[in-house]
């Protein structure tokens, strides 16, 4: 059958990537409200930033053809910053300081260490050249340019810029809506006692801090039996309240593996088993329209296929116009003795020992292992048919840098 080909984890993004039609619509938001959102228009710049030149340092404008080494100029004004200044008398100096405005007429500011202050005035005790000192009007933002383009995630440092601009208000693609369906009979919630037999749900809180740090909405959260019945009752509810349904588990040939089955009969599957380590059980289809994305059962696995398939897939969706991530060379400080045919992710950690950087992977990369994930800051790439001997380089993508 064809399902049991693994499908190239390049070849499922590729695939998924062509699927993820980004959301349609916009809302305007509050700007302390935009993190992590995605703009929805091109913002050109609508008056330069900083709006007039300014001063760099606390100390003195003048004009330089007023300055004789040694000899005292005057100060004839104090421009604290938010005060509009008078334009300099010639021969003075004017008392400046950091992001105040340059008096019309100066050209150049002398810092106040290298000044000596005396009765008759300021001896500058330094050269003096044209522009010192002084940040020009439009040097962050000029006038008219693009400032940020639609798609670009807005992170803290843009946030920022929009406020430089004046911007209060910032249209943005709407939140995607997620449903989380946890799947299994042994699955049950911390606070309770396990009875034999039974695990706690870990999955459901590492997807909701998941899509919680990739600005998702989560709409449903609830764990499923291992039935067919209700595994089609809640995929179809799920379905019809949110725009990306997640399960975990239930995706593998295991006689209670419904997920699968039930988007095979009642819905779509496009692929199912991916050529990944952690994860090679991954459902991806639709049901009712709205795409569903069934990730393996096991914690450590869980997260590598969100990290590596899910991310670049929602940011699509959300209308970001980069998904992708370019991941660090470093050399590896562990070794992989048999290629297999999976892009191996091992959850690794980089270290630096003196002048030397390298990755380190955790001892036991078993699937089901979430200590593992915790002990590491990143996932190392082990490429298929390939074996890694400790100094060889491979490619490490931070945790930080996933998530983006
Ligand atoms: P499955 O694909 O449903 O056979 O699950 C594979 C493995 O992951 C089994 O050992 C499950 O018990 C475990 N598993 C599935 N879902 C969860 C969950 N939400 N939390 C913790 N372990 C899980
Ligand atoms: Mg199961």
């Amino acid at each position: 059958m064809a399902g049991q080909q693994l499908t190239p984890v390049e070849e499922a993004l590729a695939r998924l990537l062509t699927q993820a039609t980004p959301l349609t619509g916009s809302e305007t938001v509050p700007l302390t409200e935009c993190l992590g959102r995605v703009l929805a228009e091109d913002h050109h710049v609508p008056a330069d930033v900083p709006p007039a030149d300014n001063s760099a340092v606390d100390g003195y404008a003048l004009r330089t053809q007023d300055f004789v080494p040694d000899s005292p100029l005057a100060v004839s004004a104090r421009v604290p910053a938010g005060q509009a200044p008078a334009a300099i008398e010639a021969g003075t100096a004017v008392r400046i300081f950091t992001g105040s405005e340059i008096p019309e007429g100066a050209n150049a500011v002398v810092m106040q260490e290298r000044v000596e202050v005396t009765d008759a005035g300021i001896v500058i005790r330094a050269d003096v050249s044209e522009g010192q000192n002084i940040r020009r009007r439009g040097q962050d933002l000029s006038q008219g340019d693009l400032a940020l383009a639609r798609g670009t995630r807005l992170r803290p440092q843009e946030m920022g810029l929009l406020a430089s601009m004046g911007i209060a208000r910032v249209p943005v693609f709407p939140r995607l809506k997620v449903a989380i369906l946890s799947t299994g009979d042994e699955l049950v919630e911390p606070g309770t006692a396990l009875n034999p037999g039974q695990i706690y749900n870990t999955n459901r809180f590492t997807l909701l801090g998941l899509l919680a740090e990739t600005c998702c909405d989560v709409v449903l959260c609830e764990t499923l039996r291992d039935s067919r019945e209700a595994t089609q009752t809640t995929l179809k509810r799920a379905a019809s309240e949110a725009d990306l349904v997640i399960t975990s588990g239930g995706v593998s040939v295991g006689e209670e593996d419904h997920v699968r089955a039930v988007l095979e009969e009642s819905g779509e599957l496009s692929l199912w088993r991916l050529a990944i380590k952690p994860g090679k059980p991954l459902a991806f289809g639709s049901i009712d329209g709205t795409p569903v994305l069934g990730l393996p059962g096991n914690p450590a696995a869980v997260l590598v296929t969100f990290l590596v398939v899910a991310i670049p897939y929602i940011r699509k969706r959300q209308g970001a116009s980069d998904y992708r991530v370019s991941g660090e060379q470093l050399p590896a400080a562990f070794k992989v003795n048999s290629a297999s045919v999976r892009r191996e992710f091992v959850r690794a950690r980089k270290e630096t020992h003196g002048q030397r950087v390298e990755v380190a992977a955790y001892p036991n990369q078993s699937s089901g292992m979430l200590s593992s994930a915790c002990w590491a800051d990143g996932l190392a790439v082990v490429p298929e048919h390939t074996t890694v001997s400790p100094g060889d380089m491979i490619t490490y993508y931070s945790f930080a840098e996933l998530l983006g």
